[in-house]
């Protein structure tokens, strides 16, 4: 649907004034909230920096906050090619957009629907707020390839809690059509745009990691072509290698910088293997999305709820600031805390690994993890990460058994970083080891450390704990929470 039309659900023409309030669909193509309210009439496009979660929030993120800044920064270029603006407000949504509606005669706020918890809280003190003051609003999809992943039921019609048969039915699931972005958009003047904040007036000074990501829609929408154009053909192939062959556009897709429907549909366009599993993989973070918000007690508590505190955790601030640090002395983990760090990202397999490290080798709570990755991730989603969380760590809603789910960081380094090419860019003191002995470096003897300018225990920190024996105790621990299971003794 492009501008000017009449939408037939709310018959309002040209002339009315609605607003456009993004959240964390920072984009214009393929935007159903932005399309109805440009089809409608006027628009006055706003974002609102929440004190709430700037501030005191759970999983506040510096990186995260600087990311969505460029977003923002890329977002009000476009509107203004568009001859429109992006008004920027600090305060409580529950206030500023009575008095942004009241300011330019809104009659309306469109915006696109979200899953967490605190979100669904704030946009029903939002709805309160703009119902009493006569104020309509509609909450559209965008944010998933469906339009509301949470509504996928079984057919004993309950939430799904496995993957798979949620897959199945999701393939089935109608799509809506695609939204064309506004040519124009006509926007009420008199209304002061704000400035956009630096990172250092939000609160946040020095404290974001770097990033490799360039931020915003026009490069999101460069990246994703680029990815379908060349990466995507070896992508069931090439997947799970941490120096490459995964889209790397995780942090697009968590902004709404891409609208993950109108990626699923140029998949659609292409043959091949790579299109199919990428299309799984997207629908992971629907399955995530659909589990939190059917489940949302899993933001705090595990799934499975034979695990709630039943199981023991360790408490250990110096094991858990080696594994931050990536100083655990097992060269894959520690390379991928280092592109954590550093980057603010890190490969899916890579975090597997570092989950199953911090759960099973060092026995800490999966909620640190989930935190601090929280913390660093430019691509942090509470939905998946939580998801990826509880998988790794067994309490979710995957039914493998424990067990069956414990990384060894030196196969994982054999056999998907063979060469050696992940773990000697994040841990240069290691890069003259063999690739025999980047796996397992204590082994080398001392002349090949003195050779190789590490010394282990000096330069390059011992592991910390001993994988085989830690995997033992792990499984001591999961059998006493959980009973003995069945196929193990
Ligand atoms: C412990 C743990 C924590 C995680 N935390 C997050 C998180 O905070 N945010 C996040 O977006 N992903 C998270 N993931 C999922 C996954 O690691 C990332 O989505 C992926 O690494 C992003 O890289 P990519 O874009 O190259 O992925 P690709 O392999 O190219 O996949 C394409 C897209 O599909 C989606 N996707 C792929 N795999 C998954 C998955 N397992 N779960 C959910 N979505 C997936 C992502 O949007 C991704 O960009 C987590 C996984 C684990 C194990």
């Amino acid at each position: 649907m492009g501008a000017g039309i009449i939408h037939p659900v709310t018959g309002r023409g040209n002339g009315e004034t609605s607003i456009v309030w993004f959240r964390r669909d920072l984009r214009l193509h393929d935007l159903p909230a932005l399309a109805e309210a440009a089809g409608s009439g006027n628009v006055l496009p706003c974002f609102i920096f929440d004190e709430r979660l700037l501030g005191g929030a759970r999983f506040v993120s510096p990186t995260r906050v600087r990311f969505m800044l460029g977003c923002l920064s890329d977002l009000r270029q476009s509107l203004q090619d568009r001859g429109s603006e992006l008004v920027l407000r600090r305060g409580s949504p529950e206030s500023l957009m009575v008095d942004l509606a009241s300011a330019c005669n809104a009659t309306h706020v469109h915006w696109t629907r979200d899953v967490s918890p605190w979100s669904l809280w704030r946009d029903r003190r939002v709805e309160t707020s703009l119902a009493d003051a006569g104020i309509g609003h509609t909450a559209h999809p965008g944010a998933y390839v469906v339009d509301d992943p949470g509504s996928i039921l079984s057919a004993k019609g309950t939430p799904y809690t496995v993957y798979s048969p949620f897959y199945k039915t999701w393939l089935e699931v109608e799509r809506r059509e695609l939204e064309d972005p506004p040519d124009a958009i006509t926007t009420p003047g008199g209304i002061d745009p704000g400035e956009l904040p630096s990172l250092e007036e939000l609160g946040f000074e020095g404290k974001a990691a770097g990033t490799a990501f360039e931020a915003g829609e026009t490069a999101a929408r460069e990246a994703a072509r680029s990815y379908l154009n060349v990466g995507l053909s070896g992508y069931a192939e090439s997947r799970n290698s941490p120096s490459g062959g995964s889209s790397r556009l995780s942090p697009y897709i968590r902004w709404g910088c891409l609208s993950p429907l109108e990626l699923e549909i140029k998949l659609g366009l292409r043959d091949g293997e790579g299109p199919r599993v990428f299309r799984r993989e997207l629908a992971w973070r629907e399955f995530y999305a659909s589990v939190l918000g059917n489940f949302p007690e899993v933001a705090a508590l595990e799934f499975q709820e034979r695990y709630r505190g039943t199981l023991e955790w360790h408490s250990d601030e110096k094991l858990l600031d080696a594994w931050k640090q990536g100083r655990t002395g097992y060269p894959l983990v520690d390379a991928g805390m280092r592109e954590l760090l550093r980057d603010g990202w890190m490969h899916n397999r890579v975090r597997m690994v570092v989950a199953s490290f911090l759960t099973k080798d060092l026995h800490l709570d999966w909620r640190e993890g989930e935190k601090w990755f929280m913390e660093r991730l430019v691509d942090g989603d509470m939905a998946s990460n939580n998801g990826g969380w509880q998988w790794v760590t067994s309490v979710g809603t995957d039914p493998a058994p424990y067990f069956q789910r414990m990384f060894n960081p030196m196969t994982q380094q054999e056999r998907f970083d063979p060469k050696g090419e992940y773990v000697r860019r994040w841990v240069p003191e290691l890069q003259h080891f063999s690739d025999e002995h980047l796996v397992r470096p204590w082994l080398a003897d001392d002349e090949e450390q003195e050779r190789c300018r590490c010394v282990i225990g000096s330069d390059y920190p011992a592991p910390i704990v001993d994988h085989a024996e830690e995997r033992r105790l792990a499984i001591e621990r999961y059998r006493a929470a959980a009973g003995p299971p069945a196929g193990l003794t």
